[in-house]
């Protein structure tokens, strides 16, 4: 099945739209991420200007928007340029003059020709008594007064596009907008009184009123319905398809697990070995396992991840962890050795670095099945690297491994369980939309003897203050990170900030700081880690690559510089560097003085609470679900049409209803089901399909 011909005309470039050439189509592009029609029809006005007031000139408020009916009486060009050209107008009950700077005299002439009426409208503004309109924003002969807008909406725009071209452009695409099938569940659209969704998109673009950018209409609920049950539908078709690869019932009777447990020096949490009970559940069935374990930082994910492994290790089998980068791969290696060598487990580790023989003998390893256990990075299974029997996949700081990088590895690990590992508390709302309806386990439990973050706001202008008293912690030994600005999305502008600020600290501390980076190779970050945990250096400056799941326990100082720059989420994984060991800990977020307000509550939020799933759920609320974690490269998704904070309980409709039709309607052959591949093409969900066609 390919794609339903009544969608061509969505999925056509926006330069089959009259008026619309390569140039603006590049500028669509930048503006709505696409270069298709439906791209522009998925971009939602945000604003209008209402120009259905129309009064007579001698009632025409000052700076109010205004429609009027005038005479031309006299046409005055531009004395030269920079002066303005000035047309005179009345209407009987009053005189105004329509100013034009820069105006080609040939064009005006043309527009407002002398001894003829015109429509215009715009803003009228009083100068010296006089009324003036400059520039007006719309020109019509009489008959074609239809031509003007009397509500127009504003859309978002981005630089070389004005409202007017996008406009025009979406008028075009809204002739384009086809009958489709319809998708909703009848007894449902009909309750909430939706329209069709032709008649919805209609409805998107041509408000009437205030309300009617509100994201509560009927069409805007009923937009955002669809967009999110396609989210929810595909979601749930790509597990459906993975349930059914036959997973393995393990039948282990843990005593590696025993003596990794018998020789740690801490007892499990209530919320690790409730965790592992419910992995244990899913591993001992034959369904496949997916399940999600979602876990501050700090609340000992590793060790959970270790004992799951162990139910396939002791069966004979292979388990692989996978990190996102080098430098956390190596780390899990690290935890992992004293459990691996109390169990003599053969292990392997595999990262970008291994090359070569070297790698060819990494490889041969984990394909004969000698190698156990592996450890790497992500990259792991984007090349092709074959295991004898991979039992368990463990795939570490999940927010970084997108859902095209998941379903690539659904395609790969046929039957193999697979368990997820995020330390980014997601919302739940955004859990859902990530992860549709999969299984969560929770260590919502830290382990005990922490002793709180100190968490502190310093203005910009307080850093010496602030180098000072470090100083004095410095000299008693304590170890402290110091993390650089996010400048936009540029390694290379984090570098320069990284580097000016090593500068300066190495003139005071000399050669007690270090500085880390993106761009060193991976043995020089090697190195400058091993440093800092060794304690060979206390001060270790750098970009955002400790970002995620660095363990130095000793650390004890966190300074972040432009906090303001970065997510809450970001910033909570930052701070979670910290307050490992016994020592009592202290994070400063440097901020520049003029913020605004919210951006000054979001550094308050995080001054208050160390609670991550609290710091999520606020960023939400304050900045919307596509910003929370600060790029698009999070792999959650990003909606177009729904909003996740007015729309949530929609996203609940969604997966219940999305439940309902699988249940009934699996490969979605009746009616409705034909629908919903329309709906699931619409957004273009082309994976979800394929795993209907093959299922
Ligand atoms: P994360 O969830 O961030 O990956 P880790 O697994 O790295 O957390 O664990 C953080 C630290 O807490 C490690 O040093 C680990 O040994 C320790 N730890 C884990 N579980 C417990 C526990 N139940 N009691 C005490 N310390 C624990
Ligand atoms: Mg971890």
């Amino acid at each position: 099945m390919s794609r339903p011909f009544e969608l061509d005309s969505l999925f056509r470039s926006v330069t089959t739209l009259p008026g619309v050439g390569p140039k603006n189509a590049k500028l669509f592009h930048k503006l709505t991420d696409g270069e298709k029609v439906l791209d522009l029809l998925f971009h939602k006005p945000i604003d209008f200007v209402d120009r259905r007031f129309a009064p007579k000139l001698v009632d025409a408020p000052n700076g109010k928007i205004a429609t009027v009916k005038v005479r031309i009486e006299s046409s005055k060009p531009a004395a030269r340029r920079g002066l303005p050209s000035r047309v005179h107008a009345t209407d009987g009950t009053g005189s105004i003059d329509f100013i034009f700077f820069n105006a080609n005299k040939a064009w005006l002439e043309k527009q407002l020709p002398v001894g003829e009426v015109r429509v215009l409208s715009g803003k009228v503004e009083y100068y010296q008594g006089q009324a003036q309109m400059v520039h007006p924003d719309a020109i019509a002969k009489p008959e074609d007064r239809a031509g003007i807008e009397t509500i127009e909406p504003i859309y978002p725009l981005t630089a070389g596009l004005t409202n007017k071209t996008v406009r025009k452009s979406i008028k075009g695409a809204l002739g384009f907008v086809p009958e489709l099938p319809e998708w909703l569940d009848p007894a449902h659209k009909a309750k909430h009184d939706w329209p069709d969704w032709a008649e919805a998109m209609d409805a998107l673009h041509n408000p009437e009123d205030e309300i009617d950018l509100s994201p509560e209409t009927h069409a805007r609920m009923r937009l955002a319905y669809d967009e999110l049950l396609a989210n929810q539908l595909s979601l749930a078709l790509v597990r459906l398809h993975q349930r059914k690869l036959n997973g393995r019932a393990w039948k282990n009777d843990g005593h590696l697990r025993k003596q990794i447990l018998d020789n740690l020096p801490f007892k499990l949490t209530g919320a690790q070995l409730r965790s592992l009970e419910e992995i244990d559940e899913d591993m001992h069935t034959d369904a496949r396992m997916l399940r999600l374990v979602q876990g501050d930082v700090g609340s000992g994910k590793t060790i959970v991840a270790a004992c799951a492994m162990m139910n396939v290790i002791e069966c004979g089998a292979q388990a692989a962890i996978m990190a996102p980068t080098e430098i956390l791969a190596r780390q899990h290696a690290e935890s992992f050795l004293p459990w691996l060598e109390v169990t003599e487990t053969p292990y392997v580790i595999l990262t970008g670095r291994d090359k070569g023989k070297a790698r060819e003998k990494i490889l041969e390893q984990i394909k004969s099945g000698k190698a156990k256990v592996v450890i790497g990075t992500h990259s792991l299974f984007q090349e092709s690297i074959e295991f004898a029997d991979l039992g368990l996949a463990v795939i570490d700081e999940q927010h970084r491994f997108g859902v095209q990088q998941r379903l690539q590895l659904s395609q790969k690990t046929k039957g193999t369980d697979v368990l997820l590992m995020t330390a980014t508390p997601i919302p739940r709302t955004l859990t859902l939309t990530a992860y549709g309806d999969m299984e969560v386990s929770k260590l919502d439990e830290k382990p005990p003897g922490r002793i709180p973050i100190d968490t502190l706001l310093i203005p910009r202008e307080k850093i010496e203050n602030m180098i000072e008293g470090i100083e004095r912690q410095i000299k008693t030994g304590a170890r402290a990170y110091w993390v650089c600005p996010l400048v936009e999305d540029s390694e290379t502008l984090d570098l320069q900030a990284a580097e000016a600020r090593y500068d300066i600290l190495k003139e005071k501390f000399g050669k007690q700081v270090g500085l880390i980076h993106g761009r060193m190779k991976a043995d020089e970050k090697d190195e400058v880690m091993g440093q800092f945990a060794r304690g060979e250096i206390q001060i270790l400056v750098a970009t955002t690559v400790i970002e995620v799941g660095v363990n130095v326990p000793e650390a004890t100082i966190m300074i972040i510089e432009e906090a303001e720059r970065f997510g809450l989420a970001q910033l909570h994984q930052l701070r979670g560097r910290v307050g490992r060991g016994g020592d009592k800990s202290f994070c400063f977020l440097i901020y520049n003085t003029k913020l605004g307000k919210t951006a000054k509550e979001r550094l308050q939020i995080m001054r208050d609470t160390e609670d991550g799933f609290v710091i999520a759920e606020k960023d939400l609320e304050l900045r919307g679900g596509g910003e929370i974690l600060g790029t698009r490269q999070s792999g959650l998704p990003v909606f177009k049409l729904a909003d996740l904070n007015a729309h949530s309980e929609l996203l609940i409709t969604a997966r219940d209803d999305t439940k309902l039709i699988l249940h009934n309607d699996e490969n979605l052959d009746s009616e409705r089901g034909k629908a919903l591949k329309t709906l699931l093409y619409l957004f273009e969900q082309d994976q979800a399909i394929l795993k209907l066609r093959a299922g």
